[in-house]
């Protein structure tokens, strides 16, 4: 296999060691599965931006296209302190397979910028982006690659990125980006989209596993665009909202927390510390309290060898990328637990990007009730199909999530031959 060492870092060996893991189980060619193992491109640019203060700080961003088998590239983009070539490509590779196992004519990509965000004033936020979008603007285009919000970007980065592009091309551009406000050709139900989709992704395991969620037990790890919807949606649902973590901590009410007056108080406190009628619980407790559902949705590698036995969920719909190790797959496993893993839980926002993207092109909106139920069928169906598929193989629901993905890209790539 080709050397590998430039691009390490734990989320890139977990992403392998999947990938590993399903090619043997689907006996891959091993051509194929060396090729698969590398991105197809990966491109490292520094970021002078001027500071509010006249001084120029330096930051490193990334953009990788994992794959262009099955289409154009489609991958998010991430501000965060842990963003580094080695997770840009590990996540980039998550995509490819979660959009074959979508059925969505994309290959995976992802980009980045090692910052944090939370320090960044909006103008230095602005800078950084329009500077980081101009040196990645070769590899971008709507039918090229198509960057989205992932940790730490939002709609107005995206309107900022779509922007810089279209000033490049005389033109506006709405198709280089999805994830942008409603107002520049953003789709509705874009921003709910990834909690929705997993709420739907875990009805789908609660049905088959016989289960009812009302009154069931939630722990939301993470109350960012993936945590707060889907604890917003499964409160609703009659679920008990146990537990709760941010960046700066968790709260904890084993009788359940109000979604609604927590949200009023995030409005003015900032963050969910100090909620009252909940008691304060560190980030990695919070993953051990007892509870039926864990939906840990915040980042990466945070069900590790030394936490699995002590999570006591029977079900984890994994709202974010790669929180869960190899080795904790294992343990997980074979305690019973049902793991909805990253590529088919958080899969609702890339198909709802791909709403958007189509729209775009089309220069024609769909109503947000035909969205919400084009993306209830198409979590439904995938979800249905991986279960199908694990029970015939008698593999866990990740690896038959993955050999699904990897399989079609597997076969775009035969079919397309090696070039030359
Ligand atoms: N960042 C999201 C993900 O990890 C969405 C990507 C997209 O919409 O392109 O799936």
């Amino acid at each position: 296999m080709a050397e590998l060492s430039e691009f390490d870092s734990s989320l890139h060996r977990t992403a392998l060691a999947q990938l590993d893991l399903a090619a043997a189980r689907l006996q891959l060619e091993p051509n194929v599965h060396q090729v698969l193992r590398l991105p197809r491109r990966a491109l490292v640019v520094s970021i002078p931006v001027r500071m509010d203060d006249g001084n120029t700080k330096v930051f490193l961003g990334y953009r990788v296209h994992h794959s262009t088998v099955l289409g154009p590239t489609k991958g998010g983009l991430r501000y965060d302190l842990g963003v580094n070539l080695g997770e840009t490509t590990a996540l980039a590779m998550l995509m490819t397979w979660k959009c074959a196992l979508m059925g969505l004519p994309y290959g995976g990509a992802k980009g980045g910028v090692r910052c944090n965000p939370r320090e960044l004033s909006k103008q230095e936020l602005e800078h950084l982006t329009r500077r980081y979008t101009t040196e990645i603007i070769l590899l971008i285009g709507p039918d090229l690659d198509i960057p989205a919000p992932d940790l730490g970007t939002d709609e107005q980065v995206m309107a900022w990125m779509m922007d810089t592009y279209s000033m490049t091309q005389g033109k506006s551009v709405p198709g280089v980006v999805t994830g942008k406000p409603l107002i520049v050709g953003g789709s509705a139900g874009r921003r709910e989209a990834t909690g929705r989709g997993l709420v739907y992704a875990l009805y789908q395991a609660a049905r088959r596993l016989g289960q009812d969620l009302r009154g069931r037990k939630v722990v939301v790890q993470g109350f960012g665009n993936v945590g707060s919807v889907a604890a917003r949606l499964l409160w609703r649902d009659d679920t008990v909202i146990a537990g709760i973590s941010d960046v700066k901590g968790g709260i904890w009410n084993p009788h359940g927390i109000d979604i609604r007056q927590l949200e009023a108080h995030i409005a003015e406190a900032g963050g969910v510390g100090g909620f009252p009628g909940a008691d304060p619980v560190s980030n990695a407790e919070l993953l051990e309290r007892p509870c039926d559902i864990l939906i840990p949705a915040a980042v990466g590698g945070q069900i590790r060898e030394d936490n699995a036995d002590r999570i006591k969920a029977t079900i984890v719909a994994e709202g974010a990328n790669g929180p869960t190790t190899p080795e904790a797959d294992v343990i997980l496993r074979d305690r019973g637990v049902t793991v909805i893993p990253d590529i088919v839980a958080n899969a609702g926002g890339v198909v709802v990007s791909y709403f958007e993207w189509v729209q775009g092109l089309q220069y024609y909106f769909w109503r947000e009730s035909e969205i919400v139920s084009r993306l209830q069928e198409v979590m439904t169906r995938a979800f249905n199909r991986v279960w199908a598929l694990g029970a015939k193989e008698g593999t866990d629901l990740r690896t038959a999530a993955l050999m699904e993905g990897i399989r079609r890209v597997a076969e775009g790539y035969r079919v397309r031959g090696l070039y030359p």
